[in-house]
């Protein structure tokens, strides 16, 4: 049996993240486990670009979100690979569209309350300001928005390949299409099973997303975990010079439906999502198949809103989210088993992926993470009460 200090299992974006910080402490102490090739499409952090921002409209996510600079910061610097790419970024809220909406604090208000707070500089502009800004929109008039400097992109594929190869120089082992079978608790250790190798190891992290309970089965834990299927499409926009991301921030839109956009990165292309807009399905069931009606969907908010932005489909891409009913992360250690660390990302996880790495790197030494995580238990209400409501409709 092959014994290590510490196992991943999943070297997705957060996985990836939580393999380097452990491979710079550890060494060949760490093995990495993925079930398929990595930068495989099937999971949830495959693609050219993720918003990362300081904009967040709940103090949990913005009390980690300089953090999370500082920790790509650290990535880039060790890799001097660019990561993270700023563009600005502007939250526009349609008012009209979402009179009557119960929207909580996902408005310009709970964004500037949150900035206030954590000391982020920022502007409120109305929508004949954000279009004298950025031409590219055309707004109806009853928009108001904010807009954070620090916003921008980070390249995931490219970051989980530069985390997986970082952690490889640091000495960890990584295999890939080695499928775990069973993660079993074992007195102070771990047996991990794969289908031709048993492993042993002090500590495990199970960073498997929308596989997450298929994993733990053995650690007597079931998460209720809704994993939908999202999709992003690409645009072959003509104007290539309007959409540079010198020129064109990335955008979250909140009206009927939460879009969210950006400039020309990765494909010669633009690229739109909705956020929470997709069919619940499983890592089993899931399909690369686009979904016509959001496709139909985007499609007709390009045109009203930002008519240059699109053109000619490249392509639309599905993945998955995975997600607790309150939509927030699941960053600890099994409460029978603290040898166990999980890691879910609830749809949104991507800007902080490389400070998620430390957390669960802090989690699985035994040590009392330097950020706030306690929001992220596994024992809160939303996790463990069968009855607590999904805040989120689907
Ligand atoms: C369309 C879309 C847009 C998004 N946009 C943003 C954004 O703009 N900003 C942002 O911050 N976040 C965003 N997110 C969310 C973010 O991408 C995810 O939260 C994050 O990528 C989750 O990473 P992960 O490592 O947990 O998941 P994954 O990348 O899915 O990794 C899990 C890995 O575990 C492996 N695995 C599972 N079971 C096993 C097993 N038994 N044995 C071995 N390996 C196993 C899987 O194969 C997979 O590689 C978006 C997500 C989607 C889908």
């Amino acid at each position: 049996m092959d014994s290590y200090r510490a196992i991943v299992v999943g070297c997705g974006g957060l996985g990836s993240a939580a393999l380097y910080r452990l491979a710079r402490e550890l060494g060949p102490g760490v093995l990495g486990l993925e079930q398929f090739e990595l930068g495989h499409g099937r999971g949830a952090s495959q693609d050219h670009s993720r918003i990362i921002r300081l904009a967040q409209h709940q103090p949990r996510y913005a009390a980690l979100a300089r953090a999370a600079y500082r920790a790509w910061a650290e990535v880039e610097a060790e890799s001097l690979q660019t990561l993270v790419v700023r563009t600005g970024g502007l939250v526009i809220e349609d008012r009209d569209a979402r009179q009557g909406l119960a929207t909580g604090t996902r408005n310009i208000e709970g964004y500037t309350e949150v900035f206030h707070r954590f000391g982020v500089d920022h502007e409120v502009l109305d929508a004949d300001e954000v279009m004298a800004r950025w031409p590219q929109f055309r707004l109806d008039g009853g928009e108001r928005a904010v807009h954070q400097s620090e916003s921008g992109i980070v390249d995931a594929a490219r970051a989980n390949a530069v985390h997986i190869a970082l952690a490889r120089a640091h000495g960890a082992h990584v295999r890939e299409r080695a499928a775990v079978r069973a993660v079993r608790p074992d007195g102070a250790g771990v047996v991990v099973e794969t289908d031709d190798r048993t492993y042993r190891a002090d500590r495990v992290v199970v960073a498997a997303d929308a596989w997450t309970n298929r994993v733990l089965r053995e650690c007597g834990l079931r998460l209720p975990l809704t994993v939908l299927q999202e999709q992003v499409t690409y645009y072959a926009t003509p104007h290539l010079a309007e959409f540079a991301p010198s020129r064109f921030p990335v955008f979250m839109w909140h009206g009927e439906h939460n879009f969210y956009g950006f400039p020309v990165h990765g494909e010669v292309a633009t690229k739109l999502g909705q956020h929470m807009g997709g069919h619940e399905t499983s890592a089993d069931e899931r399909t690369f198949e686009p979904d016509p009606v959001r496709r139909k969907r985007y499609e007709l908010f390009v045109q009203r809103y930002l008519p240059r932005f699109g053109g000619p489909e490249l392509y639309t891409k599905t993945c998955l989210y995975t997600v607790p009913p309150d939509q927030d992360f699941v960053l600890d250690t099994v409460p029978d088993h603290p040898q166990v660390t999980v890691a879910v990302g609830a749809g949104h996880a991507y800007k902080f992926a490389a400070l998620i790495g430390e957390v669960l790197a802090d989690l699985a030494m035994g040590r009392r993470p330097a950020h706030p995580i306690d929001d992220f238990s596994l024992t809160r209400p939303a996790l463990t009460d069968p009855a607590f409501p999904r805040s989120f409709h689907v």
